[in-house]
């Protein structure tokens, strides 16, 4: 939490009630919608928030790299507390979004694309989202 302090005050943002329990509720939920933040840190109660209000902070604080922005294959947008470039498992059915671990894949990919490149671009990043829903065998997860 005294990093988080200390990137909002190198950016010249206060570490207000909201903007913390915002990040706390992040910490728990880690990758989340405003809604589920929202709810989150009204479940917790340590300060007063309204939707409006966690998507300004989150939307803020993606911007400054403190969060990553995931769009979701139902056109919404989640939040990610972790920014560093990795993979995505979205169930539709069960509105989850949750890490893939799967470096051999990501580096596989970035390996390909470093020489084959769309024609006029270059890569910044690799974001792959695999939209997918739970077959029926797999209760233990
Ligand atoms: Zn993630």
């Amino acid at each position: 939490m005294e990093s988080f302090r200390s990137i909002l005050k190198s950016k010249g943002l206060k570490a207000t009630p909201q903007r913390i329990a915002v990040h706390e509720a992040m910490l728990v939920l880690g990758h989340a919608s405003v809604d589920m933040v929202c709810d989150q840190v009204k479940k917790e109660g340590k300060a007063k928030v309204t939707a409006a209000s966690v998507y300004n902070i989150l939307s803020g604080l993606s911007t400054i790299g403190i969060y990553r922005r995931i769009p979701t294959n139902d056109n919404k947008v989640w939040y990610d507390a972790i920014t560093r470039t990795h993979l995505h498992i979205f169930d539709r059915k069960r509105n989850e979004l949750k890490d893939l671990v799967d470096d051999g894949f990501s580096a596989t990919a970035a390996a390909y694309f470093k020489d084959h490149a769309p024609k006029g671009y270059k890569v910044d990043e690799i974001d792959i989202q695999l939209v997918c829903h739970r077959s029926r065998n797999s209760k233990k997860l």
